[in-house]
Order: C-alpha cells, then structure tokens, then sequence
C-alpha cells in the first residue's frame, strides 16, 4: 500500500507535455524580470507523465475515509450520504457565482431562497425567527450566549451562571466560557437524564440560562423537558438548547414547544452538506420572539415584493460572519429540505431513530450499552467488556479501519467508560448495517482469542498507529512530507 512520492517517480527528461517548437525570437528572462527575482536554478520538479499524476492524487484521495466511500458511523457528527443533487443545486451559477458585494437587486433570487429558508426552519423547530448567519454549531452557540447576555443586559441585572449537564458536547461549556459567563456543570441522573433535584439546587437568581441537548448526547430524549424549561422560566432564566441532534426530532417533535428560547442547528448534519476537516459549515440560530432584537444584522426582510437588506436593530448583538454566512450550505440546505418535503423529513427521522436501535439491539451483548433504553439517533455503547483482555475502545476502532469501515467516536461523552457513540444516521442500508455488525462481533471475538491482533491494528491501511498527540499538535502538512508517514510507519 506504500505510495512514493512523486518526486521518487521522476525521470530526467519524462513530460507529460511538450510545448511545439518555438516560433518567435527565445527572450532572455533576465531582460524581463529583475534579477533579484529570478532563481538561480530551475524549481526541482519532478520530471513526471501525465498518468504518474493522475494516478498518484487518484490513489492518494483513496487513502482516507469519507461518507461517499464508506459506512462512518461517527456518533454525535452526524455522517449521512449527501444527495449529489444538493451540491448541483449549490453549484448553479446564480448562486456560486453572485458576488457578495452584488446590490440586493441584482441577488433576489438567492435572497428569496434565504428568506424561505428561514421560515422553513421556524416550521421544522417551532422557534419564531432565525438567523443564518453563524458558520457552525458552536459558532450557533456563542451568538445565542450572546443574545442571553443581552437579553438580561436589557432587564439591568446581572446574570453570570450558565448550567450544562455533565453530558453535554464539549463546545457548550466552552462558548459558554468564551462568552464570559460562569459554567456550573449538572450531574446526570443514574439513567442519564438531568436529575431534577440537581437542578432545582443549583437553580438560583444568578442562572442566565440552561444550555442542554435533547436528544443528549447519550442518544436519549429527555422526558422532563416540559418540566425543565417551566422552572427555568419560572426566574426568568432561559433555555438553551443545541440542536445538533436534530436529525432525531424532524417531523416529530419541535423545540419551540418543549420551551427552548434559543436554538442553534447544524445544517452540515441534519440537513446534508458534507462536512469534516473543519470544512464549511452552517449554524443557524433560531429564537423565542422575545429575544429577536438581539439577532445578528443583517437580516434578509420582504418589502412588498421584494427583498432587501436590513441592518437596522439597536438591540442587536451585530455581525457575526462577513456577508451572510456559508451561502453553499444554505442553498444545499434549502434543497434537501425541498426535496423531502414534510413527510420526507419526518421519514429520515424514523429511519435514523429505528437503525441506532436496530445497531444497538444487535451489538449490546458485546458492547455493554451504558444507559439502557430505546435510543433516538444514536447510542453510547461501551468497550469495558473487553477490558480482561486489555483491548480498549480505541484497539476496536483501529481494527474497524481494517474491516471497512470508519470508526465510532470513541471516550465521548465523558460520563461513559471506553465509551463507543455510535451513529448510524437515515442514509444507511440494512446491508450496510448488517455487515457493520458482523465486524463488530467478530472484533469482540477477536479481543479473546487473539488480543494482539486488535491492540495492533490497523494492519491494512496504509499507515499504522500514528501518534495522535503529534499529529494534531504538529501536522506535517508540507513537501516533502516524511516517506515513513506515507509508507509502514
Ligand atoms: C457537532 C456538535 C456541536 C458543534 O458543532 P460544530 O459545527 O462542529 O461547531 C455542538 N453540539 C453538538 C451536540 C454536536 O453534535
């Protein structure tokens, strides 16, 4: 599997192309460009065929993992097969092409589509008006903190004290701390719900909000929300809930009525748009009518017939993304949820729901599931089972590399020993989920009869473990970059 460099394929005087001969009078470069800008050699390019490249960046591109090539049940992140037909839509020059500069008049047909966007995600979540300008789900969470800053701000009193369960997804209490409030964390109850006798004792005059999840993090519906969000209310706290999971609830339940003032969903998983690597996203946030002063400017506003820009709004909290966020996603947003129509939405939800309990039924003998009860769109299984032979979550997830298929997110939520959060998301086939299984199991079963094998795996990717710490801290991402990475490391 070791692939060479490119410049180790080179051969002395090997092109890919050749110019015809010359027809005009050779010109000396220095003549045209100062000296003090001319190399004092030719670049050492690699003397290459055409086909040495297009094979090399082919084979490179199969390297890795993607949700067009494999099953990426990657829980909380939401990896489901993009429709093609959404990158099409986004591809249309009407929309890749306008200019961000361009006058409003010359743009409304991108700005009727934001607009409908708009009111399409009030309908699907029950929450009076949105924003689409953050650029991610934590992005999301930190104009939403924003705005219970200001919310308070304008009733002249001061509330420093967020609370977030002990299973929440680490960007909440880190956008709560950026945005200068206090982090009082609550301690799920035995079955992994907020325990309402925690709540109620940490609830005081100085919480300016609850930020939870619903479904949380362990793949469970929260039951008591109702409940939840009246006692926050109650002191005129307000309920922050991270929408991320919103692929559980579409066409079944909306956040609006379970009492959530604030919102944010990420449309790079719920609502398609192939995402990873930090590639673009999109974070709307949708609010409470009492809080749509403080949203971001600009916002999209129908005058008659037409659309326009407003940028007006004294309470606003201002802008938080040049232009009006990642217009790509939004268009790809916009087409799926077009595509599937009501019925279509609440049809991906069933299926996502009844695949992470078909997985979880299927594999719990093996893999302990922490929090034991119907799941929504994803659940927590744990590797402990595998412990007496010292194979942990990790060594599992290493060896599904060899079987075919990316790996689980592993030691998360925090709150489950060698936790696997599994997730399988609508887009999967049964097959797929069979053969998923299969895999699993077998890797259970190899824990016991040949341990090594698993702490040693992958043996069938290109590279071996790597040291993950260096990797992320110190990316080697420049030529030339180390033959070992690319061969057996
Ligand atoms: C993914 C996720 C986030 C963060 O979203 P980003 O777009 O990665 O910033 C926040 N909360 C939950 C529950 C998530 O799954």
């Amino acid at each position: 599997m070791s692939e060479p460099l490119v410049f180790e394929r080179s051969v002395p005087g090997r092109r890919g192309y050749r110019l015809p001969p010359r027809d005009v009078p050779a010109l000396d470069l220095a003549d045209a460009i100062p000296q003090e800008h001319l190399r004092p050699s030719p670049p050492p390019l690699p003397e290459v065929a055409e086909f040495d490249v297009v094979r090399r960046y082919t084979r490179l591109s199969q390297l890795n993992f993607s949700v067009d090539t494999h099953f990426y049940p990657l829980g909380s992140c939401t990896m489901k097969y993009n429709p093609k037909l959404n990158d099409r839509v986004a591809a249309l020059p009407g929309f890749a092409r306008v200019h961000p500069f361009q006058p409003a008049e010359h743009v409304q047909g991108l700005l009727t589509l934001l607009y409908e966007l708009e009111q399409l995600l009030c309908a699907i979540t029950g929450m009076a008006v949105f924003t689409l300008q953050p650029a991610a789900g934590a992005q999301g969470e930190l104009s939403g903190l924003k705005m219970i800053a200001a919310y308070h701000r304008r009733r002249r009193r001061k509330r420093s004290t967020i609370l977030i369960p002990d299973s929440a997804h680490g960007t909440n209490p880190a956008s709560a701390a950026l945005s200068g409030f206090r982090v009082v964390q609550l301690k799920s109850s035995a079955s992994g719900f907020i325990d309402l006798a925690e709540l109620k004792s940490k609830l005081d005059d100085d919480v300016a909000a609850l930020m939870l999840t619903n479904p949380n993090t362990l793949g469970l519906f929260e039951r008591d929300i109702k409940v939840i969000a009246a006692l926050l209310h109650e002191r005129d706290a307000l309920v922050y809930m991270d929408g991320a999971n919103m692929n559980a609830l579409l066409g079944i339940a909306r956040p609006g009525d379970m009492g959530a003032d604030i919102l944010q969903l990420n449309l790079h998983k719920t609502f398609s748009t192939p995402h990873g690597g930090g590639g673009p996203g999109a974070g709307p946030v949708g609010v409470a009518e009492a809080l749509e002063d403080f949203l971001p400017v600009p916002r999209v506003r129908k005058k008659g017939k037409r659309f326009v820009w407003d940028s007006r709004g004294r309470s606003t909290i201002g802008r938080v993304h040049g232009f009006y966020g990642n217009v790509g996603v939004l268009v790809r947003a916009y087409t799926y949820i077009r595509t599937l129509g009501a019925e279509g939405l609440a049809r991906a939800s069933e299926a996502a729901i009844i695949n992470a309990n078909y997985l979880k039924t299927k594999l719990e003998q093996a893999y302990p599931v922490a929090f034991d009860q119907p799941c929504m769109h994803e659940f927590v299984a744990s590797a402990t089972s595998l412990k007496a032979s010292s194979v942990t979550a990790s060594d599992v997830a290493k060896r599904l590399l060899d079987y075919g298929f990316y790996a689980p997110t592993v030691y998360f939520p925090l709150i489950v020993e060698e936790a696997l959060m599994i997730e399988p998301t609508e887009t999967e086939s049964r097959e797929t989920l069979d053969e998923f299984i299969q895999a699993m199991l077998r890797i259970a079963e190899e824990a016991k009869t040949n341990p090594d094998l698993v702490r040693r795996a992958p043996q069938r990717m290109p590279v071996a473990r790597l040291d993950e710490v260096k990797a992320a801290r110190e990316p080697n991402l420049r030529w030339p970059v180390s033959s070992a990475l690319l061969g057996v490391s």
